[in-house]
């Protein structure tokens, strides 16, 4: 395996510190690294050195198989209670005439859209609005499942469950079994940011704390349920508050195993609070997917966000720890847009993810929500494909 050679190659290397070819050897051997060791890496793993251990974790975990999803986004309302210093997404109540905010009816029409559509997961995730509370979501999950049962319910973050949970006085055990019930099906990784309260407590003050996000994924988890965990990284955190951030998680992992993947998110810095800090290169981007790869070694899949990062760089990505792009999606979500990302009406056809991946010499596989393969693409012959459909959403100017 080429992964595996280019590591002994690395390990033969009479230049490299010794401190770095013990991590290298500790990865060829299975071993853990250490908090501090991770620390390390970030301040002295060059490009190169990193993805060759990221890859060697990615291929020894999937081979060249590379997973994508086919889904659509649902984002309820962009108006929200909090003020995190990073979003460019949200408007605060008092400008409400700038956001959107979508009924019930709005939002099962959308489901409704892709009656016709193989897609096999709508991802629901939005700002935190008093209206949107327990019966609602309830509701909503009620009402999408009922109308279309294969589709799988990604919904929501500890940001809102913490808030609605708290406004209908319910603990977080009996509030995740209550979503479970109305047809919640798995939590996206939302809402982490940083975990470090020197850094939470500046960029996300009052929504829910780290040990808050931690204990509903633990709740949910005990409910025999998956979901996965995000780190926003690039802005004014340290490398000590990223490994932090992995180290809690890590530790949750261990517990339960319900965590399928990790996501880094790259800071952006359009149209928010923190426009004056500047953002992430790309090979520190690539760093840190590799860095992430190398760390969590009980998270089975790490995602890069093919929409927030360019398709280029989702494409480099691969060679850096990461084995998943995300879906198709089609310019459901404004989330990245607005935050400044390349792509500003994000969308591509099955034919381009696949094209995409094979590209660079990966291995196509549409995957469920879950990882159980929908299609393998790696011999597939399309017959001519029509572009995704885009479907007009409110835009914020
Ligand atoms: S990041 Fe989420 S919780 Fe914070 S202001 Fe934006 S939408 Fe609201």
């Amino acid at each position: 395996m080429a992964a595996d050679n280019n590591l002994q190659v690395l390990l033969q290397d009479p230049s490299l510190s010794a401190d770095l070819k013990h991590i290298a050897q500790k990865v060829l051997n299975h071993q853990r690294i250490t908090f501090d060791e991770g620390v390390l890496l970030y301040e002295k793993g060059e490009l190169g050195y990193l993805g060759t251990l990221a890859n060697y974790i990615r291929e020894e975990k999937h081979g060249d198989k590379t997973y994508f999803n086919r889904n659509f986004h649902i984002e309820p309302t962009n108006l929200c209670v909090y003020d995190c210093k990073f979003c460019s997404y949200s408007r605060l109540l008092k400008q409400r005439a700038d956001g959107w905010e979508y009924t019930m009816e709005e939002m099962l029409d959308i489901v409704k859209k892709y009656d016709n559509e193989p897609v096999t997961e709508v991802h629901i995730v939005g700002g935190v609005l008093p209206q949107y509370d327990v019966p609602f979501y309830a509701e909503l999950f009620r009402r999408i499942k009922e109308h279309r049962p294969d589709l799988h319910v990604k919904a929501l973050t500890p940001v809102e469950y913490h808030y609605i949970f708290k406004k209908a006085k319910i603990d977080y055990a009996t509030g995740m079994a209550l979503m479970k019930d109305a047809g919640l099906e798995s939590m996206p990784g939302g809402g982490a940011e940083i975990f470090h309260e020197e850094i939470r407590d500046q960029i996300a003050k009052d929504k829910c704390t780290a040990d808050q996000w931690l204990q509903i994924h633990e709740e949910w988890h005990k409910l025999g349920m998956r979901s996965n965990a995000t780190m926003l990284y690039g802005h004014i955190e340290k490398y000590r508050h990223r490994v932090d951030h992995m180290e809690r998680l890590r530790q949750l992992q261990d517990r339960t195993g319900g965590f399928q993947t990790f996501i880094p998110l790259k800071f952006r810095n359009k149209d928010n609070q923190m426009s004056d800090v500047p953002e992430s290169t790309v090979i520190e981007d690539l760093r840190n997917y590799a860095i992430a790869r190398i760390y969590l070694d009980n998270f089975d899949h790490i995602k890069a966000y093919w929409a927030m990062i360019s398709r280029t760089t989702a494409q480099l990505s691969l060679n850096f720890g990461v084995d998943d792009i995300d879906g198709t999606l089609d310019d459901t979500t404004k989330i990245y847009s607005m935050a400044g990302a390349e792509e500003q009406t994000p969308g591509m056809s099955t034919k381009e993810v696949v094209e995409l991946i094979k590209n660079v010499g990966r291995y196509p596989i549409e995957r469920d929500t879950l990882y159980n393969v929908v299609t393998d693409y790696n011999d597939f012959q399309f017959a001519e494909e029509a572009k995704p459909r885009f479907y007009k959403l409110p835009v914020v100017n």
